[in-house]
């Protein structure tokens, strides 16, 4: 039997005669790698993807979609955990050749299109010895970290990613192209900062830049026997570590097969002075190895790349906690000693520092109070049985719930109720979001997000 045409064809052929960029459909050579989400788990048959080249591509999009009654996605770098950037039988709009970054240098911006990765983004601002607060992994999209919150490295200097977005250009659910800033539409910059893909396609983010060249960055391993004492002893130094020092500890398997607790280090200033600070945590132990170096900026954020690499099958889950008592440390020890797949790990994240200097007006983010984030991430093979590997992550998650003081939404994973968006902003900020959100997308066509419902 013939498959139902989800979109009319006469509206299909008016926008393919203005569209720049590539209308691709499930009879496409390229459908199926455009299709491709970093988490493997997640399989989507979208009726047509709209790879975008400009900002008037996707209003036209915008525009088709709300026409032709279709469900709408917005894909950036496609690492959302959940998938949420495919749509079955709607429009993706896909931003992967938006990725142009622009940046001024005198006045310490960057103006980056909404389909760049930080990997675009670091190369072109490492070029003035400037940078901002970016993920972890370079592939991952400046777009949905960025609108969801930003960790990386250098948020304990200056704030997640989302504290350092300053102006926007934005598609709206209208098909309006509109600019944001602190003076124009500063409610909706406010909402930018956190409140994920909600209000409209991102086709620019304005950042402001800070100083940031070399750094010192690397690992320290233990033994994964010591996983509790080395934890112990990390909270303990993070009691006095300057903001300019973020670690990050993961119970994880190396290459060579060991089990090992991993301290991931980046100090944001003068290697030799990050050496001096690092000392204590560089001596205890005594570790397995450690691997710190000075770094050029860009070089620190490719460094754990190799290790996530895209289309492996992952389920993910996370919790805020306040801190990392002894029956935090307990659970994770306890629970990496059942863990079912060698290239699964359990992350702490440092928190704090600048990230708790915003007001809750200034941006729409919900948990600042928080020193640690929990990040448990089970990934395995193709051919292995997932269920296994869900139910140890789903076993993790619920020792750890009892600990856990909110969660953050960019690590709202798959089947995740809506209960949990509430809970990454609380009951005040989601219901100021769900006034913007009625305001500027009434009818809810994004809702391929972590998805805020529009206030009655
Ligand atoms: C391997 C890996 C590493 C990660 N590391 C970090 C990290 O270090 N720090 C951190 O904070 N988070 C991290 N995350 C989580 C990450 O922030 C989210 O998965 C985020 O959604 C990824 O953005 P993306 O653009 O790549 O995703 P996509 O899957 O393309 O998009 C996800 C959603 O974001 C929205 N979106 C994306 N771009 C736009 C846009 N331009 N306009 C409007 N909406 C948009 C859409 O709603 C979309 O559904 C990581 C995730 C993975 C898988």
């Amino acid at each position: 039997m013939m498959e139902q045409q989800a979109y009319s064809e006469p509206a299909f052929r008016d926008l393919q005669s203005t569209f720049a960029g590539e209308l691709i459909d499930r009879t496409d050579d390229q459908y199926a790698e455009s299709c491709a989400l970093w988490n493997g788990m997640i399989k989507r048959s979208p009726a047509l993807i709209a790879r975008c080249s400009s900002t008037e591509d996707v209003a036209k999009a915008v525009r088709f979609a709300r026409e032709q009654n279709l469900s709408v996605s917005v894909r950036g770098g496609g690492h959302s955990a959940a998938g949420k950037a495919l749509v079955d039988d709607g429009i993706v709009i896909d931003l992967t050749r938006m990725r142009n970054v622009q940046v001024d240098p005198e006045n310490r911006v960057a103006r980056a299109q909404g389909g760049a990765t930080w990997a675009d983004f670091d190369a072109s601002t490492h070029q003035h010895g400037l940078a901002v607060t970016g993920g972890l992994i370079s592939s991952t999209g400046i777009g949905g970290l960025t609108l969801g919150g930003g960790f990386g490295w250098l948020m304990r200097s200056y704030g997640m990613s989302c504290d350092n977005l300053i102006g926007a250009e934005v598609v709206t659910a209208s098909d309006d192209i509109i600019e944001v800033s602190e003076v124009e539409r500063p409610e909706l910059l406010w909402g930018l900062r956190g409140g994920g893909g909600n209000f409209g396609v991102v086709t620019r983010l304005d950042f402001r830049l800070h100083p940031v060249s070399t750094v010192l960055g690397g690992m320290i391993v233990h033994p994964i026997e010591r996983a509790g004492e080395a934890l112990r002893f990390y909270r303990q130094f993070n009691e006095d570590a300057p903001r300019a020092l973020t670690v990050y500890a993961a119970m994880m398997t190396d290459p060579d097969g060991n089990r090992v607790l991993a301290f991931i280090c980046c100090y944001n200033g003068d290697p030799d002075e990050g050496q001096k600070i690092l000392a204590p945590l560089i001596e205890w132990g005594p570790p397995l190895a450690v691997d710190l170096n000075p770094v050029p900026y860009p070089a620190l954020q490719s460094m754990l790349d190799e290790g996530f690499p895209p289309g492996l099958p992952v389920y993910w889950r996370g919790d805020f906690i306040d801190t990392l008592t002894d029956g935090v440390i307990d659970t994770l020890v306890e629970k990496f000693g059942e863990v079912t797949s060698p290239l699964s790990a359990l992350v702490v994240e440092q928190f704090g520092g600048a990230c708790q200097d915003f007001s809750p007006d200034h941006s729409a983010f919900g948990h600042r109070h928080a020193d640690y984030n929990i990040a448990i991430i089970s990934r395995w093979d193709y051919d292995s049985d997932p269920d296994s590997h869900v139910s140890w992550a789903r076993g993790v998650h619920d020792a750890i719930r009892p600990h856990a003081s909110g969660v953050y939404v960019n690590y709202v994973g798959v089947g995740e109720s809506e209960d949990r968006i509430r809970e990454a902003y609380g009951p005040e900020t989601y219901d100021r979001l769900a006034r913007l959100k009625s305001q500027y997308d009434p009818e809810n066509v994004f809702q391929s997000n972590q998805n805020i419902k529009p206030a009655n």
